[in-house]
């Protein structure tokens, strides 16, 4: 397809036919304008307009029919369907089978990723693994505007170990009047604070801006000062494209129930890279994460299993891994993630060019809005986040989309995120938005 920049002198249906991905839409159930409480004089049964796959990606017919699966056999076989299962997916090692799919999404080595608990717990278990302050190099370098879980688990490890939050934890917030962090920014912080600094942790995607952090460059620059480098990725992962193991990143963490389609509270990842293999040993040992060999057999001694399989700790809930699976084959029969990321450039460029052509757009007076994600379809993923004005107007442009069938999210107290995924939606569901958020700014 074209180049974004002449995107917007096109039809969405011209743009949908000439979609190599147009045919999954199919593969997902879509919300019903009825069911997300549309009032407005819409087909009730018509799919609404979902651009939230930020939040909580669909389900896709295929992780319904593997859940029912796993359903059926725990139904039928009880305890047997550990060892004896009938589709091949015996939960012994059901986890583990998943890792091949999960490999290419995040640029990792099978055996550097695991599906396991969920983020914010996996967050702390890799801090607890890999954050270790000295008297020299004791600091946390984060954003100040990372999600909250995020910053309550940088805080929460910087106590733990005795620390003062206030000089352990180094939160970087954007220049005077800006909404996103500069690189360079971040990279002088490194150059100057690198020895005091232990751990580095960003977010691949910032959840609220859409920023996309580059992630190679503050990879390197870290190591390169002698930090450990750790990603959240819950905004990143089966949305851009990531090579954590060429990166040279020590671990990262992210959920599943945002971009990857696992449902809500869906299973964890990690990602410890294999250069830790023979380095350290899993600090907080649990019975999955033994030799896979002798796991059943439950040895008196732990001998973990190789890479990030060994830091599994619980046995994980087979309805959660099937749920990821199907969306993991469905990826993978799109094409993986260059596929995917090829089609959101030109759906989200689509969107943004449609906004800025917007009477609404940076206008003078009145209601009106701008986009604080960057302009440069490279620094960011899925995601345009709209900052409202006046104080107020978010509100009511939330919900006048909301009874228009059109669902994106709000964040107190003035930003409207919209995420177009290119499993799922189309160029006509990008205009449909845009031109329902003209609508209803011009009835305000
Ligand atoms: C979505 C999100 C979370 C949520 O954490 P859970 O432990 O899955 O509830 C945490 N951090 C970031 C950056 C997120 O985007």
């Amino acid at each position: 397809m074209e180049a974004p920049s002449d995107l917007q002198s096109q039809s969405p249906e011209q743009l949908d036919a000439r979609d190599a991905l147009r045919s999954f839409r199919d593969e997902f159930y879509l919300p019903t304008n009825s069911a997300v409480g549309a009032s407005k004089d819409l087909a009730a049964d018509e799919p609404c307009t979902y651009l939230c796959g930020n939040s909580l990606g669909l389900l896709s017919k295929l992780s319904e029919s593997l859940v029912q699966g796993e359903l059926k056999v725990w139904a039928t076989r009880g305890v047997v369907g550990h060892f004896d299962h009938p589709y091949g997916r015996a939960w012994a090692e059901f986890g583990e089978k998943l890792s091949p799919l999960l490999a290419p999404i995040v640029g990792a080595h099978t055996h550097e990723v695991i599906s396991m608990s969920t983020l914010t717990t996996n967050l702390h278990l890799m801090m607890n693994a890999f954050y270790k302050p000295t008297a020299d190099r004791f600091k946390i370098l984060c954003e100040a505007r990372a999600f909250p879980s995020d910053r309550y688990a940088f805080h929460s490890q910087a106590t733990a170990h005795g620390l003062d939050p206030k000089t352990a934890v180094i939160a970087l917030t954007p220049r005077e009047g800006e909404y996103t962090l500069r690189e360079e920014d971040i990279l002088d912080v490194i150059a100057k604070e690198g020895p005091s600094i232990a751990l580095i942790c960003f977010s691949g995607v910032q959840y609220y801006t859409g920023q996309l952090f580059d992630m190679q460059k503050i990879t390197h620059a870290g190591k390169h000062a002698g930090c450990i480098v750790g990603w959240d990725l819950a905004h990143a992962v089966g949305n851009v494209p990531l090579a954590l193991h060429d990166w040279g990143v020590d671990w990262a963490v992210w959920c599943t129930y945002k971009y990857l389609n696992s449902g809500a509270g869906g299973i964890g990842g990690l990602f410890v890279h294999n250069k830790w293999d023979h380095l350290k040993k899993p600090d907080y040992a649990g019975w999955w994460g033994q030799d896979l060999a002798t796991r059943f057999q439950m040895p008196e001694d732990f001998t973990p299993i190789p890479g990030a399989w060994g830091y599994q700790q619980s046995n994980p809930s087979c309805l959660a891994l099937a749920s990821l699976l199907g969306s993991l084959e469905i990826f993978q029969s799109a094409g993986g993630i260059p596929a995917t990321r090829s089609k959101s450039i030109l759906l989200t460029g689509y969107l943004d060019g449609l906004l800025r052509q917007s009477s609404f757009y940076n206008k003078a007076g009145g209601p009106k809005f701008t986009i604080i994600t960057p302009s440069d379809p490279y620094r960011r993923g899925a995601q345009l986040s709209l900052l409202f004005s006046p104080l107020g107007v978010m509100q009511k442009v939330f919900d006048g989309l909301k009874s228009s069938g059109v669902i994106g999210d709000e964040r107190q107290p003035d930003v409207i995120r919209l995420s177009p995924v290119p499993l799922y939606n189309t160029f006509a569901d990008v205009m449909q938005a845009v031109e329902t958020l003209e609508e209803v700014m011009r009835s305000l």
